[in-house]
């Protein structure tokens, strides 16, 4: 009698069914719910998306219900998570799918594909795992797991590799079971097979893994250093008119802000150059700051402190001075079309607007400092 040997495939999605994490999202698993966490996770660790998933589902718990919401009340709920044009990307798919496909989440790629911000992976991830369509992913994850698995050392980030994987993955998945294959890789690359200290001993891949033979799984994969982070000196100036703070919205498309400030609230601020003398940096934000308060007169700014920021490719230096306007007449509104503005209470500020990472450390400095 000839024995049937387990493939490989069934082994990851025996230990998949016996091993996976209870998340939020793999309950009650419907293409809405899959998306939004998706999208939560791109650049953002499963444990920090958790709490942010739960509340986001609480408020929308439908298409429906995220498409009629403002864009101001769903930016709040993404407060912290960074990656602001994420949740207005989701925002305004929510919008096209509610009008264009009744509610409902194409099923159709090219149609996924067409809405803002769902790029091949999560057109991908969303098809297969809420629908068991055909199609495999190819996150950091699943990158790692088949460097290793498959001993490969070009860089899992070009073109060239990405299509091998997708071709061997195409080779593994079984029929019909899309969603549970394309999340065991997923799972085991998180869990198992991780970056620093792969538990190859628990791995359910182990006897065909050729970087195992080989005895030394972590010199792969092969990925040459990042980019290095250029660094940047922000002047910021909290500016304060009785017991109301000063603050600014670029619009996404503006061209007289960094891009790391676009579509979020932020304090007003000057971007210096390496090489600038801190002195002219200050001069630089009162001119800056004169102008769109349309103030003759600026006082002199309180140093409150600096903070560190890393966004991607910056490193950036934070100086924050206080702008006392408390003897002088509130300055009118410097609205412009590349810029809202606010005055509100710091309670106002922390419970109402979706403040991002760097606004909220400037907003820590000047309550300890004043
Ligand atoms: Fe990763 Fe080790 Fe499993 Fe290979 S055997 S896939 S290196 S955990």
């Amino acid at each position: 009698m000839v024995s049937k040997r387990t493939t490989p495939t069934e082994k990851l999605l025996r230990w998949y069914r016996q091993s996976k994490r209870d998340l939020p999202w793999r309950r009650n698993v419907t293409p809405y719910r899959v998306w939004i966490s998706e999208i939560m996770l791109q650049q953002t660790q499963v444990d920090t998306v958790i709490p942010y998933y739960k509340r986001f589902l609480n408020r929308f718990p439908s298409v429906k219900a995220l498409a009629e919401a403002d864009i101001d009340d769903v930016l709040p709920l993404w407060s912290g998570l960074g990656y602001y044009r994420r949740a207005r990307s989701l925002h305004r798919a929510a919008g096209i799918i509610h009008n264009d496909f009744k509610g409902r989440f194409p099923k159709d790629y090219d149609e996924a594909l067409s809405l803002p911000g769902i790029g091949p992976y999560t057109a991908s991830a969303v098809l297969s795992i809420a629908f068991n369509q055909g199609y495999v992913v190819l996150d950091g994850n699943v990158e790692r797991v088949m460097s290793r698995w498959l001993a490969v050392r070009e860089d899992p980030r070009k073109p060239a590799t990405k299509n091998f994987f997708q071709e061997e993955l195409l080779q593994l998945l079984p029929p019909g079971h899309a969603s549970d294959f394309n999340q065991a890789l997923m799972e085991l690359g998180a869990l198992i097979c991780s970056p620093k200290s792969p538990r190859c001993a628990d791995c359910p891949l182990q006897n065909t893994c050729k970087a195992f033979k080989e005895g030394n799984p972590t010199r792969y994969p092969n990925k040459p250093p990042r980019k290095k982070q250029v660094p940047v000196t922000l002047r910021v100036g909290v500016i304060r008119h009785g017991s109301e703070l000063y603050l600014e919205r670029y619009s996404t498309d503006a061209k007289e802000a960094p891009p790391y400030l676009k579509g979020i609230w932020v304090f007003p601020s000057v971007e210096l150059e390496g090489n600038q003398d801190p002195q002219e940096g200050e001069t630089v934000l009162r001119s800056h700051l004169q102008k769109e308060l349309g103030l003759n007169k600026l006082p002199r700014a309180t140093p409150l402190g600096s903070i560190k920021h890393s966004i991607t490719f910056r490193k950036i230096s934070v100086e924050v001075g206080l702008f006392d306007l408390e003897n002088q007449k509130k300055p009118s509104s410097s609205k412009n079309e590349e810029r809202e503005v606010v005055w509100t209470k710091v309670e106002a500020l922390k419970s109402d607007f979706g403040i991002a990472s760097l606004t909220k450390k400037i907003l820590k400095v000047y309550e300890k400092n004043t």
